[in-house]
């Protein structure tokens, strides 16, 4: 239960303990996922957890405004960004709309190289979300000067994780430093 004093203290001001850029999938909140309250983290959330120039911002924002040296990229099993991107991919349609387009673009070429292996469909899902992730990882770390700069000089980490659907664990996977593996 939230006290009186913390939300008074939250309205003068907030310190998130981590960025968070996950899928808005219902079943994924970060919050609940990470068993946080308000004022603790500093959410953006996009179906398949892509990468455009607004999430850079919003990340670029929180991590210069607020301190916060984690951002945490969570991608999620059974992600239906990544399956509407491997049935566009396996049946193009010219239907789909140009915004919902411009999601399936950036999950992409996380799914594209992994169509040549052969995967059966459920591995290839499995991949994808991974793949997917580190994509999205490595846009923050290397798409943006501000992002660069506050990770070489003060310590700014950018993880890759994800939350399995069935057991409810988080798997952090990419980026994490060996020393805290
Ligand atoms: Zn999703």
């Amino acid at each position: 239960m939230l006290s009186f004093t913390r939300r008074a203290e939250l309205a003068a001001g907030q310190r998130p303990s981590a960025i968070v850029l996950g899928c808005s999938d219902s079943r994924v909140p970060a919050e609940i996922v990470f068993d946080q309250g308000l004022g603790d983290l500093f959410v953006i959330r996009v179906a398949g957890n892509v990468v455009a120039p607004s999430q850079v911002g919003s990340v670029e924002f929180a991590a210069e405004r607020y301190g916060t040296r984690l951002v945490v990229v969570m991608g999620h099993s059974q992600c239906g960004a990544i399956l509407a991107t491997l049935e566009e991919l396996q049946h193009p349609s010219e239907r789909r709309s140009r915004n919902l387009r411009s999601i399936v673009d950036r999950v992409r070429p996380a799914v594209e190289g992994l169509l040549a292996t052969g995967l059966a469909h459920d591995a290839l899902v499995r991949e994808a979300v991974r793949a997917n992730v580190r994509i999205a990882a490595h846009r923050l770390r290397h798409g943006s000067e501000i992002l660069e700069r506050l990770i070489h000089e003060d310590g700014l980490l950018v993880v890759g994780a994800e939350y399995a659907l069935e057991t409810g664990e988080v798997d952090f996977f990419d980026g994490v430093p060996e020393t805290a593996a």
